[in-house]
Formats: C-alpha cells, structure tokens, sequence
C-alpha cells in the first residue's frame, strides 16, 4: 500500500480512500466463502449518508461466511493518480481489487449515476459487459429503485436484485456459496439464480423491436420467469436492522444516526415511483424503533437521530414514539429530525419533539402551486392545511421554511405556476400575521422547484415529459413573477432532467448510449460541473436513437414497456385507472381510507398485512 500512501498525501479529502473509520468490519478474507463488494456509484461523502449502503453492509457481514466491504467512485484527481500509479480500483476495508471479490454489487439509485458504473468497472480492469466477462471476473450484480426500469444498464449486468433486498441478498450468496464450493460456473449459476424469487437476469431474456423502435417482444428463455416478481419483505417489523453503522472521519452528506421507522407510503401521489414501487406501507413497532435508535445513538455517538421513510408523519405510532424517545434523547443532547412531513399530518404535539436540541428549518413538499394540479397528481393536501401547517410552524418558532414544487406536470398551465408564488405570498403574510411568532426575525421561505421525470410504474409512465425549451420557458416565466423579498425561488437544470428522462423509460438499446458518452468523458453526471447535454445528445445520435423518442412522447396504454419484464407488484389495469384519475382531475383515497386494490397484495385491503 506504499502506492496509496504517496498518492493520498497529494488529493483532496483523503479520509475518503483510508477506510479504518470507527465502526468498519475487519475480518480475515482468507476465513470467508463469499467476498461481496458493496460499490456506491458516487462519492464516499454521498454514499456513506445512504442507508440501504448501512443496512446491507451489516446484513452480509452478520454471516460468519461473508465478507462485505465498501467501495466508492474516487475523485477524477484520485482516479488520475492510481492510473499513473498503475493502482485498480480498491476496496476500503482491505485494500483489495476490485477484481478479486466474488460479487460486485452496485447500489442503483439514480439514472445519473449510470456512467460511474462504468467508470468503477474501468478503474478495476472489469469488462463493461457481463458477455464480455469469463468465470476469472466477479459476479456484477445491482439492486435499488432503478432496478425496475434496469434496461439501459442490462447488458453491463449479470443479474438484478429487485425489491426488498434482505431476504434475497441472503439467498443470493447463499446460492453463490453453494455453487462455488462445486465448482463455479457462470452459467448454470445464473440459471439457478433467475429461480429465486426477485431476482432478474437480463441475459436470460430476448428482446425484439418494433420498425417504430417500440419493443415488440420480451421472451423469456432457459426456464426464466416470464416476468420477475418483485420481493417484498413480509415481516418488516422483525427483519433485520443494523445496531451499529461505520461513522466517517470526514464530513458527509448526512452525518447522523438514522431508523428506518415504515418502508412504502400509503399515499399514492401519482407522480412518485418510490411512492409505487415499495408498497405496501410495513411499519416497526414504536418499542422496536426507540430500542433500535438507542443502540445505534450509544454505539455510533451521533448527535441527531433521523426517522426515515418516505413519509415518516404517516408512520401510525409516531407519537408515542416520539415520547419514548425523548426520555433519553434529551438528556444525552442528541435532536430528532424528520426529514419526510406531510403537510398534512404535521402537529404541534410533533413540532415541539423534532425541536428538542437544535433547531433547523422545516421543509415541506406542496409539489404543485393550484389545488387543480394538486388533484392531478393526487397530492391530498389543501390549501388550508398548509397554512395550518405554516401557522403551528411559526408558533413554534421557525422562521425558516422551504417548500418543494414540481414544473411540467402533466395538464400543467401557467396559472399552476403562478399559483406557486401566490401560495408562497399567502404563507409570507401568515408569518407576519401569527402573533405568537420569534420577534425580531424575519421569514426565510425558498421554494425549489424541480423538472418533473415520468418514472415507470407509475399512473404517469405513459405521460410526455417536458422539452428542455418549454421547461426554460416556465422557468423564466416563474422567475419573472413578482414577489415578495421574503421567497427565493430556485430551480434545477432542466438538461439534467431530459437525460433523467431518457434513462427512466429507457430500453437495452442505450447501452451503447451510455459506453459511447463515457467514453467521451461523461461521469459524475448528477454534479452540475461534470454534466454535459451536448455530450449526450451526441451519444444517442450516434447510436440512432433520439431523446425525444424515450422522453418526450405520449405512449398508448397498451404498448409493451422495456420494463414489463418485471411485476413490481402494482397491476397495469390499477395503474391506468389512476392516469385517467389524473385527467379527469379525481383524486384518490390513501390506503389507509380505502383499498384501491393495487396489486401490492394486503390482505383484504388491510393495508400491510400480508
Ligand atoms: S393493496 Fe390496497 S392497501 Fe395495500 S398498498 Fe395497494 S392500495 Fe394500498
């Protein structure tokens, strides 16, 4: 490790590279079966926030016969000097090889992430294409919400584990192990592998095209599922959950204990994959989740206990979770926040807990400026619940708020825009109005409004999405809107978003896209400073294909998408009702209320149980 020694003295943030951080897995690798390489497709500061990176870490490394270490996607500065040092890309436990692990799994967690897959694969001598691999490489596999549209990336994969990834990740090695021991061959493994329940392997499937590019055929052979069932974890309550996490000597994204308190929501707003594609709404018990967070706080020593979910304000017990976890968490100074709060279900009984220690401002996500489009997109929130909302929030104390929106939302008007700055006006006043609020402060209210992508698996997956000139051209009307001094607006690059969308409803075809724009030097494309429009408009154009023609048409409802090789659990028909919901402006009851018989399987509509 001399090699690394002399180059980690000369680049930026070295901790990044060192691994040795409190909390990491030593074990003996010769002591081992099976030797996983967990790879984070971005920056060690981004992936060591993510929690399914936590959650498997400590999975695998539970089995005495595994080993699973962390690797993520250097700097450019780092990759350039292991180049000139001729050093492969490294695990950070072990220093080892990229190439010497069994399984390199990769976390799929954004579209824009794709060319670092091939950047990671570059940078350890792995061939890009899983044909192009023999039995001397390692196992290339991923998981994560990308996996159910993995199209673009299918050829670069061996497999694909879809869904829940405890049960499968388990059964996965368990299968490798046992195939390994006699004698390993590709192959058959993967033959094998495509049996268990969730798991996906591209190669086992055939895909044929229309002359109008649309796919003509899926066809599964060797014995494959005719189309790959989604795992969903059963007993969420009880699984596994880590009692401890690897604590970075750096500074990351998120530097926080966090518990996973109900995976899936029972919402449905219609523009929301993640929203879909984790149902049902599983919750832990309070008793559990407080236990968990103790452990986690007394073994990590963080000072903030994050409760995750996709909408932790739902979670059914969140109250007398709260209590329980305050019993403790005041006295040791550690503070409570909730990343995901429904307007509508913010209280002040909820206020006055997440403010315990430290107080940050409090954000909010209306999504659309117009109850119209709030209908639309069935986001169940009205107009006086979020000044409701603003209210409890200002008597609490805060004087900062930031509310999330969405532009080029299917039947999207101006007005719907406008209405975003009216709203924003309207909580201004509140503030000033509300005579219990901290004097001598003034309101600090940003509103970010992203571009909205059409993500499979939801009522909008046959929607067009906007241009990049019509997504300008609201941004500089929005922009242009008067308002009061008190509201920033900021908006996302709308290029970023075209790509987004490209690669969301994308088919096997951009395969090549994705080696081409890599090749010409895309990577880190989710960073402003390294993405490039013209780089990949120029990569499709060069394969034959179009953005237009992934992003910007409508579909018809019975065209066969790239991604109905996979049953993620959500029917077609449940989807379709949803989209013509959409248009006649319906809204939708929550799970909760009503079963809209999704397909996510609970037992007589009782949401979670199954
Ligand atoms: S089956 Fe019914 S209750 Fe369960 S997630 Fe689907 S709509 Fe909700």
């Amino acid at each position: 490790m001399e090699k690394l020694d002399k180059i980690l003295a000369s680049v930026q943030k070295p901790a990044r590279y060192t691994g040795g951080e409190f909390g990491e897995v030593i074990k003996d690798i010769n002591g081992v079966d099976v030797r996983f390489a967990f790879c984070f497709p971005d920056s060690y500061d981004i992936g060591m926030s993510h929690l399914g990176m936590k959650l498997l870490y400590s999975l695998i490394n539970a089995r005495e016969d595994s080993y699973c270490e962390r690797v993520f996607a250097p700097s450019l500065e780092m990759a350039e000097k292991m180049r000139e040092a001729g050093l492969s890309l490294f695990s950070l436990e072990t220093k080892s090889p990229l190439r010497d692990f069994d399984i390199v799994g990769f976390t799929l967690q954004y579209e824009l992430s794709f060319t670092n897959i091939l950047y990671m694969l570059d940078l350890a001598g792995i061939p890009f294409y899983s044909k192009e691999r023999d039995e001397s490489c390692p196992l290339v596999v991923g998981g994560g919400p990308c996996a159910v549209n993995a199209e673009p990336i299918a050829d670069f994969f061996d497999l694909f584990m879809i869904g829940d990834g405890e049960e499968v990740m388990n059964e996965l090695i368990d299968l490798y192990k046992s195939c390994k021991l006699s004698g390993f061959n590709k192959r058959e493994f993967l033959i094998k592998a495509a049996g268990i329940e969730g798991v996906y392997v591209p190669s086992l499937y055939e895909i044929s095209y229309n002359d109008d590019g649309t796919v003509a055929e899926i066809k599964a052979t060797n014995g494959a599922p005719k189309r790959v069932k989604r795992r969903i974890l059963k007993d969420f309550s009880g699984a596994f959950y880590p009692d401890s996490f690897v604590v970075p000597y750096s500074e990351t994204v998120h530097d926080r204990a966090c518990i996973e308190v109900m995976r899936g929501c029972m919402r449905g707003c219609r523009f929301c994959q993640a929203g879909y594609i984790y149902r049902p709404l599983r919750e832990r018990s309070a008793k559990r989740n407080n236990a968990l967070a103790r452990e986690l706080v007394k073994k990590t020593g963080y000072e903030e206990m994050s409760l995750l979910s996709l909408s932790t304000s739902d979670y059914s017990e969140l109250e007398p979770l709260l209590d329980n976890l305050y019993s403790w968490t005041d006295e040791e100074k550690t503070s409570i926040s909730l990343p995901s709060l429904r307007v509508d279900s913010f209280t002040s009984k909820i206020r006055d807990k997440i403010t315990g220690v430290k107080k940050s401002g409090l954000t909010f996500a209306p999504e659309a400026g117009t109850q119209r489009l709030r209908d639309v997109i069935n986001k169940n929130v009205t107009e006086e619940e979020l000044r409701r909302t603003a209210d409890i929030a200002f008597s609490g104390g805060y004087t900062s708020l930031k509310l999330y929106f969405m532009m080029g939302l299917p039947t999207e008007e101006l007005s719907d825009l406008a209405g975003i700055i009216s709203l924003a006006g309207e909580i201004v006043d509140l503030f000033y109005k509300n005579p219990n609020r901290q004097k001598g402060r003034s309101l600090a209210l940003s509103a970010s409004v992203s571009c909205f992508v059409p993500k499979p698996f939801t009522p909008f997956q046959w929607e067009p999405q906007d241009s990049v000139e019509e997504l300008i051209e609201k941004q500089r009307y929005l922009r242009e809107l008067p308002r009061s001094k008190k509201i920033s607006v900021s908006t996302h690059k709308p290029y970023v978003s075209a790509i987004e969308g490209v690669f969301a409803r994308g088919d096997r075809r951009l395969a090549r896209v994705i080696e081409r724009a890599y090749k010409n030097g895309a990577v880190f494309d989710s960073w402003d400073e390294y993405f490039s429009y013209d780089r990949w408009i120029e990569a499709l154009k060069a394969e034959g294909l179009t953005a237009e023609f992934y992003a910007n048409r409508r579909r018809d409802f019975d065209e066969i998408m790239p991604w109905d090789v996979i049953d993620a659990c959500i029917s077609k028909e449940f989807l379709i009702r949803e989209a013509k919901a959409a248009h006649e402006g319906k809204t939708s009851p929550n799970c909760r209320e009503k079963c809209m018989a999704c397909g996510a399987g609970c037992k007589n509509g009782r949401v979670g149980e199954l």
